[in-house]
């Protein structure tokens, strides 16, 4: 690594939006249950190493691809929700370069014949909803994986795993038309939904997407960034790239035309030595496959209910705000969570979905899968009969959320709220006791409103003895607090 590969960063003079001129290459896999020219099994993730490995995948000799019809079947979906032309004919082809990944030395892709072109997905943009082209949508393989023994930095050895090798990719070309990170990342974010609406993706298994980044400021060369694994990942890459390349700017330097590497950990983009052209993969058509005619397949799928349908659904249906809607219907998990619980007889459960879980969950790193929706119906039920009121519905939640994130289960909300005593009743009970104590005790509570912490406790021993330990301590000791303090005005 040269030593001038990590720019520092400068602070951006400009708005990251302004001559920000970026396009994306996302690479996602597709759920398909066997391999793209095999008959192996997707579902390799929690087996050991090369156990779902053929004469095939392994590019033995001699052992002859076939198309997985679910692949083509899946892309094709992509390429319609993706308003996509799919030309008469298109092929495979193969990418020859030497990796221990890659077992063939050479990836089975397409190069100039694509799947399907010239496609749009709107966005909501810097400026309002924007039209994304889309340039490409295609087919490929994925290589195998290496796993480095003793850090990636400097490993001792490196292990390989074909278990991935074959899996299918669909990789997805944006014309060079976000204006910025913040765009960018909108843009993902309604590719996945897309995706996940289609039923061919999932975004909650590890390494499932991978995306390139093309960036440029206005009348400079262009920079590829590569290695962006997470959403995340995405906003933070292209921040950084975009103030490192106004830094360069800015000091009078040209921004050189180059491959970068987003390292994760750091934040940072950093110079990569690897200069293939597209030359040196010396492409051509894959011989052991013949080209494909699917305009007819695809003239003849049908498309489920995609995002902006849902969203525009969500709020004559259920009455949602449209921002609520955007949120409720931006994850195929969220919004299938939503239309389980949403209750006609609980119109606050959009809010509750779209504002109060998903922070709890984001705050936790939890997905919404995890969250059993009948009893999120039950604790929004106990909040519109009035059981329990909203700040007892958020402590209820909460407990919930940490009992799934700690052990994946959890009890029920009626039981949680009867055990921290978080319920109407048991907090009138409290507040009950908590005034006879004051009333019996008036030496003690004018010790505690001269400041004598002891008295507090004394008080409490009398609201426990009196309630018999029946009631929740904290209920209790919030109710006490609250008698003496009105007391006290
Ligand atoms: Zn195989």
């Amino acid at each position: 690594m040269s030593g001038d590969s990590v720019e520092p960063l400068v602070t951006a003079v400009q708005p990251l939006g302004t001559g920000t001129i970026i396009g994306l290459e996302i690479h996602c896999q597709l759920n398909t249950r066997s391999k793209l020219f095999c008959g192996c099994s997707t579902d390799y993730r929690d087996d050991p190493p090369n156990t779902h490995v053929c004469p095939i995948c392994l590019g033995l000799p001699g052992a002859l691809p076939r198309v997985n019809r679910a692949v083509i079947e899946y892309a094709l979906r992509v390429a319609k929700a993706l308003h996509c032309e799919v030309p008469l004919e298109s092929e495979f082809a193969r990418k020859n370069y030497f990796y221990p990944d890659l077992n063939k030395a050479f990836q089975i892709t397409q190069y100039d014949r694509p799947l399907a072109v010239r496609g749009t997905l709107l966005i909501e943009g810097d400026n309002g909803e924007k039209e994304v082209g889309i340039t490409r949508v295609h087919v490929e393989e994925d290589p195998g994986r290496l796993v480095h023994k003793g850090g990636t930095d400097r490993p001792k050895y490196s292990l390989v795993d074909y278990n991935r090798a074959g899996i299918p990719l669909i990789e997805i070309v944006t014309d060079p038309d976000l204006r910025s990170p913040k765009e960018a990342r909108r843009f993902l974010h309604k590719i996945r939904a897309t995706l996940e609406y289609l039923g061919v993706f999932d975004s909650e298994k590890e390494g499932s997407l991978r995306v390139d980044a093309n960036v440029s400021i206005q009348g400079g060369e262009r920079v590829e960034v590569k290695n962006i694994t997470s959403y995340k990942g995405v906003e933070k890459a292209l921040t950084f790239e975009v103030t490192r390349q106004r830094g360069v700017i800015r000091r009078g330097q040209r921004v050189t035309r180059e491959t970068r590497h987003f390292v994760e950990a750091r934040g940072v983009t950093t110079s990569s030595r690897s200069k293939e052209e597209e030359q040196d993969y010396r492409y051509f058509p894959e011989p052991d496959l013949r080209p494909m005619r699917v305009r007819d397949w695809s003239d003849a799928i049908v498309l489920p209910e995609l995002p902006d349908a849902r969203r525009t659904r969500f709020i004559t249906q259920y009455g949602c705000s449209p921002e609520h809607a955007r949120t409720l219907t931006g994850e195929l998990r969220i919004a299938e969570f939503f239309e389980q619980v949403a209750d006609p007889g609980a119109p606050a459960t959009a809010t509750w979905v779209a504002d109060t879980l998903i922070g709890e969950l984001n705050y936790r790193e939890m997905s919404v899968s995890s969250v059993p929706s009948s009893y999120f119906r039950e604790l929004m039920q106990a909040l519109s009969k009035g059981e329990v009121t909203d700040h007892c519905a958020v402590e209820v939640l909460r407990s919930l959320l940490d009992q799934l994130h700690a052990k994946g289960t959890c009890e029920s909300p009626l039981a949680c709220v009867a055990r921290l005593g978080l319920g109407k009743a048991g907090e009138e009970i409290a507040a009950t006791v908590a005034a006879e104590v004051i009333c019996e005790n008036e030496r003690a509570v004018a010790d505690y409103h001269s400041g004598k912490n002891e008295a507090f406790n004394f008080l409490i021993g009398q609201v426990m003895r009196k309630t018999k330990g029946r009631a929740d301590p904290a209920a209790l000791n919030r109710a006490l607090k609250e008698a003496l303090d009105m007391r006290g005005e």
